[in-house]
């Protein structure tokens, strides 16, 4: 049998922007890392490695998943520390991007490393078999390019780039680890230069340069047209280059032009005069506070003048009619017949693209679904380009690009390869198409990928399709998979709990208690939930039917308390938003399954309530066990901010800090294996012989002198001005609602009873008007009012 890959220990060599984010992230996955940089003569000799470890406490987005992860990292240097390699798995090279460095430094670690380790680099496109030529042959069986983009822990794509010696084994070793622990979308690249994402994506930047250039466009129209409009990240192009830095975006051009010099594009491989003018004043990009944009991005470089000017340019409404088109192929022929120089720019930078994409795609990847998923987790892109070309018509856009080639439009006249017009379609129920083979290739049979009930696939191919109903309506589906576990889907607009949900609880958890060993609570797609239906609370508070609300509120009660009580196992499977009555939803359901991603909190109080539906409650009941039948008020301050701060945790991890998870509640790295996850931990709890927590039982309060204590913190905090008078009344309700109200600390209290207090608050706060004006302006901004 061969030997699995075990991650016990790594390390990472660099302590820069990636080596040290990398490591962090390594971290969060539960790994022992020893960061390693150039050994400082003066003072301390791991300064470099401490400052970088130092300074990621403060770098947002955060690289750690929650405060106290830094500690499995130890800093590191050459001079001293290479010894420790020897019992590391895995050895990542994340140094300055220099070939005779790299090399250099492989020179320095080889001798130390284990025989059985794996040595990766973080080039962005060095040529990975040169680097193996460095290393001693027994290394290069181990050696390949792990190319993450930035920020580690938030960008899905790592591309694997395999040496020509490198054993399948050790690629296949690391796809499982970063899969499944790092929670990557993993994308096998040949060795080229600048691989797949930063191939097509520096690519797509120059030609959206090359074309706003000529087209006389302002940099900020351009982004108009770029960013949303066409499924990408707000930050479009030029916004884009600012956060890169122009220095950066320079150095990457160079690359291509010193690297691609067979490139039929290569004479476009130039950083453009205006673009160096501003590198020679400084003018950066964000961290120097100005690039192609200054003012915070109100105001915008014109060429013509020079000069920074407003950044008020817009698109115009005839381009945005042809944008919002939803039928793509009747979007693409209305922006390449229009003449609306805005429309053109729009075909001109797709036709290019697709034009360059179709060119290499036989060198750079296996398949078209590759670039694809580089360029949707590498840059944030909703559907690659083989899958905007394929949705638009593949044959009638082909021979769009032809035309263009022949009349000299594109940016070169190299003619797009013979395999394009000998297809229908790229992407296929089958496979995606693979130019190198000729051939279409299903997605990996990688066994990692056995683990994801909903593997992400690309436009074209044939939709997954989700087992048996056991029954739906408008508001949930209740199904499973041929198995004996039951899956409860939302499917309200970001899962929000209303009526209709609700009911859909009640009934599942007794279909399920009739039919199946247990149930899952997932959903498909993000978010697991945002929340109770706020729109249809603040509509009744219109009509005057607070009687309405009061009985969702009980209907929440119950469903949740059914989700507890239930003879069958629930579990909850969690990714990306749980707030509000998402979060009550998990803490009642008999474990969670979050992704390392998860974004829980109780935020009532923002909108001027409380949790309701049991959440103050639950979370009383979990101090109340915390506190062993000793003094609860040491675990009631935690929570009582988790509620009254409105808390949302910054990851999986940090919400178990939080008491909001169990510690028997499981954080996994990839939100795509969640449901297997929570199937397996449905069945051990039946196989365990399930018996949902009693009910009816005491619990031990805080009572009266609890409630005092937090009150006399808030008063300090009411007379600092820290918080508002009407901050204060949630927060004494709050307390009241945990604390049991006024009981003496330490009775017991009926689950009832907390129930009882907490729907009480919540319709007393309900009728107060600062509630009903923050509830207002969180529907109409998005975002909590202070008052
Ligand atoms: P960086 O400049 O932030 O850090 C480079 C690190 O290399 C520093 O810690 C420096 O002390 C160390 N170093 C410099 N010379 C060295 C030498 N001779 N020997 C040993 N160490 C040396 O760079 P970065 O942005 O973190 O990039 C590191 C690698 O990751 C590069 O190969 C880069 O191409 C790649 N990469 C960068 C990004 C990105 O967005 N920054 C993304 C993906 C990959």
């Amino acid at each position: 049998m061969k030997e699995k890959l075990y991650i016990r220990k790594a390390a990472v060599l660099g302590a820069g922007v990636m080596g040290a984010q990398v490591s962090a992230h390594l971290a969060n996955a539960g790994i022992p890392v020893t960061l390693f940089d150039l050994a400082q003569t003066d003072g301390d000799p791991n300064a470099l490695a401490n400052k970088a470890l130092k300074m990621m406490k403060k770098l947002r987005p955060a690289p750690y998943a929650v405060s106290g992860v830094e500690s499995a990292i130890t800093a590191a240097n050459y001079n001293d520390h290479l010894a420790s390699l020897a019992d590391c798995d895995l050895v990542i090279e994340a140094i300055s991007e220099r070939m005779d460095w790299k090399t250099d430094l492989f020179g320095k670690v080889a001798p130390h490393l284990a025989p059985h380790a794996i040595l990766a680099s973080n080039t962005s496109g060095l040529g990975i078999n040169k680097l193996a030529e460095a290393l001693p042959a027994e290394v290069r069986k181990r050696f390949l390019g792990i190319h993450f983009f930035n920020p580690p822990r938030y960008m899905h794509l790592v591309e694997l780039i395999p040496a020509a010696e490198t054993d399948p084994e050790a690629v296949n070793g690391l796809e499982s680890f970063l899969v499944s622990n790092l929670g990557k979308g993993v994308v096998i690249a040949k060795d080229t230069p600048n691989f797949i994402g930063n191939r097509i994506g520096v690519f797509s930047l120059l030609a959206t340069i090359h074309h706003t250039e000529r087209l006389g466009l302002g940099f900020e129209v351009v982004d108009g047209l770029t960013g949303k409009a066409l499924g990408r990240p707000k930050s479009a192009t030029f916004r884009t280059a600012d956060v890169v830095g122009l220095d950066t975006f320079s150095h990457v051009v160079n690359t291509f032009k010193e690297y691609l010099a067979d490139d039929a594009w290569h004479s476009h491989f130039t950083t453009p005069t205006w673009i160096q003018l501003l590198i020679e004043k400084g003018a950066l990009g964000a961290k120097s506070g100005a690039g192609v944009y200054a003012a915070k991005g109100k105001q915008v470089i014109d060429l013509a003048a020079g000069e920074y000017r407003a950044a008020d340019g817009t698109v115009d409404d005839e381009v945005q009619a042809l944008l919002r088109e939803r039928d793509p192929a009747k979007k693409l022929a209305a922006l390449r017949a229009s003449e609306n120089p805005q429309a053109q720019l729009v075909w001109c930078i797709l036709r290019d693209l697709f034009h360059y994409c179709a060119v290499h795609l036989g060198d750079i990847a296996d398949t078209a679904r590759d670039v694809d998923f580089g360029m949707r987790w590498g840059y944030g892109w909703k559907h690659g380009p083989f899958e905007t070309w394929q949705a638009s018509g593949w044959s009638q856009v082909a021979g769009w690009i032809a035309e263009d080639i022949e009349a000299g439009k594109t940016m070169t006249q190299v003619p797009l390869p013979a395999w394009v017009g000998q297809i229908d379609a790229v992407h296929t129920p089958e496979g995606s198409y693979s130019p190198s083979a000729g051939a279409y290739h299903a997605l990996s049979d990688h066994p990692v990928y056995q683990r994801q009930r909903v593997r992400e696939n690309v436009l074209g191919s044939t939709p997954v399709s989700l087992g048996d109903t056991v029954f739906e309506d408008d508001s949930v589906r209740m199904w499973h998979d041929s198995d004996d576990v039951a899956v409860l889907s939302l499917k309200s607009k970001m899962h929000v709990f209303d009526g209709g949900v609700l009911e859909g609880v009640l009934r599942a958890v007794d279909t399920a208690e009739r039919q199946f060993k247990g149930m899952v609570v997932w959903s498909p797609d993000a978010p697991f939930s945002a929340g109770a239906n706020l729109k249809a609370v603040a509509d009744s508070v219109a009509q005057g039917d607070y009687d309405a609300v009061e009985q969702m509120v009980t209907l929440f009660q119950e469903a949740t308390m059914a989700l507890k009580h239930s003879m069958v196992p629930t579990v909850a499977a969690v990714q990306g938003l749980a707030l509000g009555g998402g979060c009550e939803c998990q803490l009642h359901c008999n474990r969670t399954v979050a992704a390392l991603e998860s974004y829980i909190g109780l935020v009532e109080a923002g909108v001027g309530l409380l949790p309701a539906g049991g959440g103050c409650k639950e979370l009383a009941v979990r101090v109340a066990e915390l506190a062993k039948g000793g003094d609860v008020f040491p675990y009631v301050k935690t929570v009582f901010e988790n509620i009254a701060m409105a808390k949302v945790s910054g990851s999986g991890l940090e919400a178990r800090f939080m008491g909001l998870l169990r510690p028997s509640d499981v954080v996994i790295g990839n939100a795509h294996e969640l449901l297997h996850v929570a199937r397996a931990q449905v069945l051990a709890m039946h196989e365990a012989a399930w018996r949902p927590p009693m009910r009816g039982l005491p619990i031990p309060v805080a009572g009266k002198t609890g409630i005092a204590t937090l009150k006399m913190v808030m008063v300090n905090m009411l007379e600092g001005s820290f918080i508002s008078p009407h901050d204060y009344d949630i927060g004494s309700r709050v307390a009241d609602a945990i604390c049991g109200s006024e009981v003496e600390a330490g009775s017991t209290v009926p689950e009832e009873w907390l129930l009882t207090l907490e729907r009480k608050h919540f319709m007393a706060l309900l009728h107060e008007e600062k509630t009903q004006q923050r509830i207002e302006h969180m529907l109409k901004t998005g975002k909590p009012l202070r008052n």
